[in-house]
């Protein structure tokens, strides 16, 4: 039975929720795939399946469009007073609040990670933007446009522009956030008007199914989100390059990213890409060691080193390198590993099986090319997708642990000598998401923020968002930001009207 095995302090919700097959949510109804077939979501923890799901594919997504199409075009949702929308959005925000035990429950035995970890940062940040998106809907405006037309001097013009919904949304997701991804993708369209297709991915679908229900319960109309689990180049293909679909959305790898462009570009469709990360943690030679050192292992450790922009290379300085790599392999040792569903446990399981051979892969490569493991660098434990907390030291730039995103719990530590050197060692990758600096000296910050080329940069913290903060990349690290007031410049048309007195 799926949850055997489970504590049995498991909330009675979540317990119910996984114990049948979960569906599609297709304009506003629980439905079968049209092949029938169904794909299994797996504990990462013990590798046992939790239960099977329908497995969308392309009939499914085009079911979904059309679903979505109808719902824009003669929906009360995009024509429906933005006050009203705002108050439905807010629904949605208090029902994930009722049920963010049960969210956080989902996520922590569909993905792996902390459960305690999962209530106060995925699923917190997931309602509050919500909560901030629902405000947006009676706050977007046009403009008046003071129109001086030159050839036709004598004519009284009044222009103005509107600003209305993109239309028919894709939304393509992944596996390391997976409620709090599908809430900055729907959160946006919703607050705009927009229809949407989300697609999560196929390793973690259940919060976002759960997502699905409190959508329903909360008034928002039928067609409006479709959710639709599948396979990526299955379900994710067809949504990319379905010709009624307006806008796609897109949070991943950068390799499915450079697919997905290509194939929306066909369709001319718009896009938005937040991609992969290879993010510097800069320690500068001022910096408190009593901050920096639990901060930069909090950089990278956190989810498992699973985060787009985890501080995944370090630098530091010559004169400080001994004493925070010791402070570091002294704070990995700490790090209790285990499944996620107990709070106590740091260091949790990557989240399938493939993810696991790739990092150790990563893993014994950095050992090949010659680098110091000072911690960890094995696998911890006989089931699920355990690997140690692992250090990389005296790594260099030409080393493929250094160039490429290992999305695993592995830190690389390069030193330094000279400061006027780090902004361009920091630069010197495809990526740009985002970096940290770990100093106290005001002027180091205000020299090297400008120099560093990622989409935000943290001082003295990593890893922290905000629903007010944008977020996005430089370079190939995508473009469009998330969150923020920016967010819904990637769900919005701008209309100009002209009109002749
Ligand atoms: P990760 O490396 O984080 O696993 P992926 O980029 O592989 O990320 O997957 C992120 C999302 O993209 C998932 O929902 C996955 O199903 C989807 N996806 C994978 N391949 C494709 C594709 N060819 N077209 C569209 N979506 C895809």
């Amino acid at each position: 039975m799926a949850t055997t095995g489970y504590p049995g302090n498991l909330n009675a919700k979540t317990r119910e929720f996984i114990s049948s097959p979960r569906k599609i949510l297709l304009n506003g109804h629980w439905v079968d795939a049209a092949s029938g077939k169904t794909f299994d979501t797996l504990d990462p923890a013990t590798g046992k399946v939790i239960i099977s799901v329908a497995e969308g594919d392309r009939e499914d997504i085009d079911r979904a469009v059309k679903a979505a199409r109808a719902a824009f075009e003669d929906s009360p949702w995009s024509r429906m007073q933005p006050g009203q929308r705002e108050k439905v959005m807010h629904r949605l925000a208090d029902l994930m609040e009722e049920n963010a035990d049960v969210l956080a429950e989902l996520e922590s035995i569909d993905n792996g990670k902390n459960v305690a970890i999962a209530r106060a940062v995925d699923i917190q940040l997931a309602i509050d933007t919500i909560r901030y998106m629902a405000g947006w809907p009676t706050k977007i405006m046009g403009s008046i446009l003071p129109l001086s037309v030159p050839y036709a001097p004598d004519a009284k013009f009044f222009g103005y522009t509107l600003k209305e919904p993109v239309g028919v949304v894709g939304q393509i997701i992944p596996w390391n956030f997976p409620a709090l991804m599908a809430a900055w993708k729907l959160g946006p369209a919703l607050a705009t008007g927009c229809t949407v297709i989300l697609k999560p991915a196929e390793e973690t679908p259940l919060s976002a199914l759960y997502l699905g229900e409190l959508i329903c319960q909360a008034g928002i109309p039928d067609g409006v989100v479709n959710i639709v689990p599948g396979y990526g180049h299955t379900a994710g293909a067809a949504l990319s390059a379905h010709p009624d679909v307006d806008k796609i959305a897109f949070t991943g790898s950068g390799e499915v990213g450079k697919i997905i462009v290509k194939a929306a570009a066909d369709t001319m469709k718009k896009v938005s890409m937040e991609l992969g990360g290879k993010s510097p943690a800069i320690i500068l030679p001022d910096a408190d060691l009593d901050i920096a050192i639990p901060g930069a292992a909090s950089a990278i450790f956190f989810n498992q080193g699973q985060t787009c922009c985890a501080g995944s290379r370090l630098f530091v300085p010559d004169s400080l390198y001994d004493q925070v790599v010791d402070g570091l392999a002294a704070a990995t040792a700490t790090m209790k590993i285990g499944v996620g569903l107990n709070p106590e446990n740091m260091i949790n399981p990557l989240v399938s099986q493939i993810q696991f051979d790739r990092v150790m892969g990563y893993i014994d490569s950095g050992r090949r090319e010659g680098a110091e493991v000072v911690a960890g660098g094995g696998r911890s434990g006989n089931e699920g997708y355990f690997v140690e907390p692992t250090l990389l030291c005296n790594t260099n730039r030409e080393m493929k642990v250094v160039r490429e995103e290992i999305f695993g719990p592995v830190l690389c530590v390069q030193r330094y000598s000279d400061v006027s050197d780090i902004a361009s060692f920091a630069n010197d990758t495809v990526y740009g998401l985002g970096a940290s600096i770990w100093t106290r000296d005001v002027g180091n910050i205000i020299n090297i923020i400008p120099k560093i080329k990622a989409g935000t940069v943290w001082v003295n913290c990593h890893n922290i968002l905000d629903v007010v903060m944008p977020f996005g990349g430089y370079k190939q690290s995508g473009f469009g930001r998330e969150l923020g007031k920016e967010s819904l410049d990637l769900y919005l048309e701008t209309k100009s009207v002209c009109i002749m007195a």
